[in-house]
C-alpha cells in the first residue's frame, strides 16, 4: 500500500520554479517507490505579481498574512508537511509556523545539512538582495550549521537580483545573464567559497553544474529531495 504523506507546497513565487518542485518531488517519489508511483501534494499557487509589491515595499507582515492564509488551507486539505517553494519568503517561515500545527520544512536548514556533510566550512550564496543582505538565511546557516557565507560586492548582488526578477521569474533564460553568473560564482571561489549555493529557486533553470566546476547547491533540488524524505519515511 501507498503510504506516501501528503506534502503542501506554498508555490507561485515564482510558478517558473513551482515546475520545478512539483517535477523533482514527483521525479524523487518514484525513484524510491518506482512503478507509477508519484507524489501525493497540494499546492497553493499565489500571484507572484501581489507578493513582489509587497516584497518591494518592505510590506512582509502582509505578505505573511497572504502565506499564513494559503499554509492553513493546505494543513486542513491534509497535507502533512508544509514546503515554501522560495528561499527569499522564508524571510517569513517563522510567522508561518506558529500559525500551522504540522512540520515547515525549512529550505536553509535543508541546505545546511548537506553542506555539512560535505563538510563545507565557507559557501557563496547567489539569491534575491532579501536572501543576500538580510540575515533571516545567512544567519540560520552560520548559528546552526556553523557555516560561513559569502557574497558577491553590491553591483554584482544588483545583477543577481535584477536577472532573477526581470528574466528567471518570467521564465526568460539568456547567456548573457549565465555568463554574468558564472563569472560572479568563479570570483566568489576564487575568495575562498568551497561551493556556491544557488539560494534562489529559479536559478537552476540559468546555471546547471556542467556550466562550471565549482560546487553548485541547488535549493530547489536540496529542498525537494528533504521533502521526499519526509513523505516516504515510516
Ligand atoms: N524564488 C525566488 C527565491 O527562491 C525568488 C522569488 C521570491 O522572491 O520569492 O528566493
Amino acid at each position: 500500500m501507498n503510504t506516501t504523506k501528503k506534502l503542501g507546497l506554498l508555490g507561485g513565487m515564482s510558478w517558473e520554479s513551482t515546475v520545478s518542485y512539483y517535477q523533482a518531488i514527483n521525479r524523487g517519489v518514484n525513484a524510491r517507490l518506482g512503478g507509477l508511483h508519484s507524489a501525493p501534494l497540494i499546492i497553493s499557487s499565489v500571484d507572484f505579481a501581489h507578493i513582489e509589491q509587497l516584497q518591494h515595499k518592505g510590506e512582509w507582515d502582509k505578505t505573511a498574512d497572504i502565506l499564513i492564509r494559503e499554509a492553513k488551507h493546505l494543513e486542513t486539505a491534509g497535507a502533512k508537511a508544509i514546503l515554501i517553494c522560495t528561499n527569499t519568503m522564508h524571510k517569513v517561515a517563522a510567522d508561518i509556523e506558529q500559525k500551522i500545527t504540522i512540520p515547515l520544512i525549512h529550505i536553509a536548514d535543508a541546505t545546511g545539512c548537506v553542506l555539512q556533510q560535505d563538510r563545507v566550512k565557507k559557501v557563496g550564496l547567489l539569491g534575491t538582495r532579501f536572501t543576500m543582505e538580510q540575515t533571516f538565511y545567512t544567519s540560520r546557516l552560520k548559528e546552526i550549521f556553523g557555516i560561513e557565507v559569502v557574497t558577491p560586492n553590491a553591483q554584482q548582488r544588483d545583477t543577481v537580483h535584477n536577472i532573477i526578477y526581470e528574466q528567471l521569474c518570467k521564465g526568460v533564460i539568456c547567456v548573457e545573464s549565465r555568463n554574468a553568473y558564472i563569472d560572479i560564482i568563479n570570483e566568489l571561489a576564487a575568495e575562498g567559497a568551497e561551493g556556491i549555493i544557488l539560494g534562489c529557486t529559479e536559478i537552476a533553470l540559468l546555471v546547471q553544474q556542467h556550466h562550471t566546476k565549482v560546487k553548485l547547491y541547488d535549493t530547489t533540488a536540496i529542498h525537494a529531495s528533504a521533502a521526499v524524505d519526509f513523505a516516504l519515511a515510516p
